[in-house]
């Protein structure tokens, strides 16, 4: 599969749909997801075409990783979320139902997150 440059996320990086813009830095750009999930859900996206984990941690250089994890973090500290803590995840792929193809970390926090997966394991 390619990096559909038509994408939800790559629009919002271009300046063509707006968003609820949280942090911007050289590498990453946060913002609160438009059906949240929780009383915070921010994700946090690459500069780089990227469409996945996979794809991103194999292709991008070693700063913009180091960069993209950063700017999680920075994330986290500017809203203020390690005292009662935090969730991160991505879905990669079919079966986790990834809806938009730019590589995301979804940050969720502000209430007992419960159990990691719904439902547990099947
Ligand atoms: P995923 O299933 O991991 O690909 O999640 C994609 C996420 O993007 C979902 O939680 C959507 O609610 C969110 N989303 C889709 N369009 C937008 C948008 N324009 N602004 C903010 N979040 C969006």
């Amino acid at each position: 599969m390619s990096y559909d440059t038509n994408n939800i996320f790559a629009k919002i990086l271009r300046g063509e749909i707006p968003c609820d813009k949280v942090y911007e830095d050289d590498f990453a750009l946060a913002f609160n997801d438009i059906t949240p999930q929780a009383p915070v859900h921010v994700l946090v996206i690459p500069k780089g075409e990227y469409i996945s984990f996979d794809d991103f941690t194999t292709k991008a250089s070693a700063e913009d990783i180091a960069g993209f994890y950063r700017a999680v973090q920075q994330v986290a500290e500017q809203l203020g979320l390690q005292a009662d803590g935090y969730r991160i995840l991505s879905n990669i792929g079919r079966n986790a139902h990834q809806e938009v193809m730019h590589y995301h970390l979804h940050i969720a926090a502000g209430c007992d997150l419960g159990g990691m997966i719904k439902g547990g394991l099947v």
